[in-house]
C-alpha cells in the first residue's frame, strides 16, 4: 500500500504513458479521482503512425486515437501544467488555477527540437497530430523535400515522402541511423533507402536554415540544398521548462528511480523521463514500449511505494521505412558484425543477433516474422513482466 494517503491522482501528460498509467491505476484497484491533464485538444492519440500511415494518407486521423479512458477518469484537454508546487502538492495551470494532488505522474513527453529561431515560417516538424496534418497538406503540393536528420524519425518521413513519388533528399552531419544501428545494418536501409531514389548529403559541419521569408532549404557549407518542404527531425527535448522552478531533479530530462519515482508524492514515466541505472550518466529511452512499461510501473510505485517491484530493463523498439519492417532488442554494439540466424541480408529478409565479449546483447528481425518474445530472448532481454 501506499505509504500516504492516496484519493487524488492528477496525471499531466495525455498520450501514451499518461493513458498507460490511469489504466494501470484502475486494473490494480486503485478507487480514488485520476485527472489526466493535457495541454493538446485531441483526444489521446499515439504518435507513431504520424510519420508513417498519417502522414502518407493511407490512416486517417481518428486511427491514431488511443482507447478511449474509462468514464471514471477525467480527461482535460487544453489543460497545460504551467508550475509544480510539491511543497503543497498543487499543479498550477497555464490560466492560473490550481490542481490539488495526494499522487501525481508526471507524463508530458518531449517536444521537436527545431533548427529555426521562433517566429520563422517554412520549417516542418512532426511531433503531434496537427504537425502531421499540416506537413500532409504541404507534401501534397510539392515535388521535391529536403529532410533535415537522418534518425529513426527522418528516415521515416523520407521513406513516406518517397513513397509518395517526391525527389527526397536527407542531410545529417553522421551517415544516417549508424548512432541507432551500428554501420552494418545502417547500411543495409540506406541501401535499401538509395533504391527507392532518396539521395544522402553528409554535411559534417551540420546546417543552417536558409530562405527569406520562408525557409527554403539549408546550407551545408560547401553547398545550398533547397526543396518545396523542409523538414527537420533533429530529435526532441523533454517537456520539463513547466518543472523549472519545482526543485524536482533535472538533467537532460526528468531524472526516475528504477521504480519511476521521483518523490515520494510523485512518479514520472515515457518521453519526459531520464534514468540512471548502474551508476551511469542519465539516459533516455524515448520509444513506445519503454512509455508503456514506465506508465505501468509508475502507476504501482504510486500505489504500492518501495514494495512495487523494480521493472527489469526492457529495451524493444520498432521502426517502418523503404518497405523494411525492423524490430530491435538490445543495445546493438557499434562497429560488430552480426550473425546471420535465419533468412538472407541480400533480399533484406532476415533476422539478426550481435555479441559482445561473447554474450549475446541484440536481435533484430528485418522483414522477418518472429514472436516478440523470442526476439527478446535473442537480444538477452527477458520479457518484461506486466
Ligand atoms: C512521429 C513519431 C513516430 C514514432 N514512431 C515510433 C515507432 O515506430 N516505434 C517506437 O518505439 N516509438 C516511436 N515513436 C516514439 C513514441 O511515440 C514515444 O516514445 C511516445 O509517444 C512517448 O509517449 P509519452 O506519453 O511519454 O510522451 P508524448 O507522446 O510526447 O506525450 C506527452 C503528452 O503530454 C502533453 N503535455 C506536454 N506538456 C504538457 C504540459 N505542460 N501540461 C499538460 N500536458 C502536457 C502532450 O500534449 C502530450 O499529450 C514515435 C514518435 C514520433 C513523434
Amino acid at each position: 500500500m501506499s505509504a500516504f494517503p492516496l484519493r487524488q491522482v492528477v496525471i499531466a501528460g495525455g498520450s501514451i504513458a499518461a493513458v498507460t498509467a490511469a489504466q494501470n491505476l484502475r486494473a490494480q484497484g486503485f478507487e480514488g479521482d485520476i485527472t489526466l491533464l493535457s495541454e493538446e485538444i485531441h483526444a489521446p492519440y499515439s504518435r507513431v503512425p504520424l510519420s508513417k500511415g498519417v502522414l502518407s494518407g493511407k490512416e486517417t486521423p481518428d486511427l491514431a486515437a488511443l482507447p478511449a479512458l474509462g468514464e471514471d477518469i477525467t480527461v482535460r484537454p487544453g489543460a497545460r501544467a504551467a508550475h509544480l508546487r510539491p511543497e503543497d502538492r498543487r499543479v498550477i495551470l497555464a490560466d492560473g488555477e490550481e490542481v490539488p494532488y495526494d499522487g501525481l505522474a508526471i507524463a508530458t513527453g518531449a517536444h521537436a527540437r527545431r533548427l529555426a529561431i521562433p517566429g520563422r515560417t517554412g520549417e516542418h516538424v512532426v511531433r503531434t497530430l496537427d504537425d502531421a496534418t499540416a506537413l500532409g497538406d504541404r507534401i501534397g503540393a510539392a515535388d521535391s523535400v529536403l529532410v533535415v536528420g537522418g534518425g529513426f524519425l527522418g528516415m521515416e518521413v523520407a521513406s513516406t515522402c518517397a513513397e509518395l513519388g517526391l525527389t527526397v533528399t536527407v542531410v545529417d552531419r553522421d551517415p544516417p541511423l549508424r548512432r541507432l544501428l551500428g554501420a552494418w545494418l545502417a547500411d543495409l536501409v540506406v541501401d535499401a533507402a538509395r533504391d527507392r531514389g532518396v539521395r544522402f548529403v553528409q554535411a559534417p559541419n551540420g546546417v543552417g536554415l536558409v530562405g527569406h521569408p520562408e525557409i527554403t532549404g539549408v546550407d551545408c557549407g560547401d553547398r545550398q540544398l533547397n526543396a518545396d518542404v523542409v523538414v527537420s527531425a533533429v530529435g526532441d527535448l523533454p517537456n520539463t521548462e513547466w518543472l523549472a522552478d519545482s526543485g524536482l531533479p533535472l538533467d537532460g530530462g526528468l531524472v526516475v528511480d528504477p521504480r519511476c519515482r521521483v518523490t515520494p508524492h510523485i512518479v514520472a514515466a515515457g518521453d519526459v523521463t531520464v534514468t540512471r541505472r548502474n551508476g551511469a550518466g542519465a539516459r533516455r529511452s524515448p520509444h513506445w514500449t519503454s512509455a508503456v512499461l514506465q506508465g505501468q510501473a509508475a502507476a504501482r510505485t504510486l500505489l504500492h511505494g518501495e514494495t512495487a517491484p523494480v521493472p527489469p530493463p526492457d529495451p524493444y523498439y520498432w521502426t517502418e521505412q523503404f518497405g523494411l519492417d525492423i524490430k530491435i532488442s538490445g543495445e546493438i554494439p557499434a562497429g560488430t558484425v552480426p550473425t546471420v540466424l535465419a533468412g538472407d541480408p541480400r533480399q533484406r529478409s532476415t533476422l539478426l543477433q550481435w555479441h559482445h565479449q561473447g554474450r549475446p546483447v541484440a536481435a533484430v528481425s528485418v522483414n522477418h516474422r518472429i514472436p516478440i518474445v523470442k526476439l527478446k530472448k535473442l537480444g538477452a532481454h527477458a520479457p518484461a513482466t506486466t
